[in-house]
């Protein structure tokens, strides 16, 4: 494994890459002493397209950035993702959960609840099917993540990471804030916050980079790498690069897309200036 600082971009293969992306894999590359990966996150299969995956090489290259090849893709990992979940399970703190959205919202709109409060992954689980077994697990359902129960495993009432400053939520924060989340989602056997962890530590990055708006995922991410006994990197959250009105950039803003731009004639350092790097 390469020494010095590895860091990755680990793009959905889901549109095409626009200014904040452009921002985020540069702020990786920078990075990196040791060694910069490109990770392709496509475990979502219904939404991850060939020409877009194809399109993320063409502008990191055009960029003026490279990357070791082959590169990890997501899509051809489902085994060791399985056997994470496995793992999880074997520990004692994943359920099986069939609620629907419209569920979760009836049973939060129960007067002995309080107003709902919204985690990283929408509405925080009310804990439904918390008391349900894994042998219970049928076609269609999602895993969850017990909370309560792999904090209680672990005997720790804190957890830590490092950005620019040490970071520190307790226990309640989380289970008030997060709680239950999706652990492996409906048809696709894992989940975003399950492969990245898994990832990560199976590259040896020792500092994630991306965006602000991930950065209450993170805890999921530190509680996981806890559960899995797997080292805890370093973290820098960057700030979003914004349209004019001060919108996050999306996929579907085309317009803004690094194609669209290089077709109008920008150049790499000209992408540079407008992310302000
Ligand atoms: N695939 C995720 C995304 O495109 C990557 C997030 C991360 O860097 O952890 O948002």
């Amino acid at each position: 494994m390469a020494g010095g600082t590895v860091t990755r971009f680990a793009p959905s293969p889901t549109g095409l890459l626009h200014l904040g992306h452009a921002f985020s894999a540069m702020i990786a590359h920078q990075a990196a002493s040791g060694q910069f990966l490109l990770r392709i996150e496509d475990i979502d299969r219904d939404r991850c397209r060939p020409e877009f995956e194809a399109a993320i090489f063409e502008d990191l290259a055009w960029l003026g950035l490279d990357w070791p090849q082959p590169v990890m893709r997501q899509s051809a990992r489902l085994p060791v993702y399985q056997a994470a979940l496995d793992y999880l399970a074997d520990l004692g703190v994943t359920y099986p959960c069939s609620c629907t959205r419209g569920d979760i919202k009836a049973a939060l709109s129960a007067p002995q609840e309080g107003a709902p409060i919204l985690g990283p992954d929408g509405l925080v689980y009310p804990g439904t099917c918390r008391r349900r077994g894994m042998k219970t697990l049928r076609d269609g359902d999602v895993i969850r993540l017990d909370a309560e129960a792999a904090f209680d495993l672990l005997g720790d009432n804190m957890l830590h990471f490092q950005d620019a400053k040490p970071h520190v939520l307790t226990r309640d924060a989380f289970l008030a804030g997060i709680g239950d989340v999706v652990l492996a989602r409906r048809g696709m056997g894992t989940s975003y916050h399950l492969s990245v962890v898994v990832d990560d530590a199976a590259q040896g990055v020792t500092l994630v980079t991306r965006g602000l708006d991930l950065f209450d995922s993170t805890w999921i991410h530190v509680l996981l790498q806890r559960l899995l006994d797997l080292p805890t990197p370093k973290y820098h959250h960057h700030r979003l690069i914004r349209d004019e009105a001060g919108k996050r950039l999306a996929k579907r803003d085309d317009a803004r897309s690094l194609r669209e731009l290089r077709e109008q004639g920008a150049s790499p350092a000209d992408i540079r200036a407008l992310v302000g790097l």
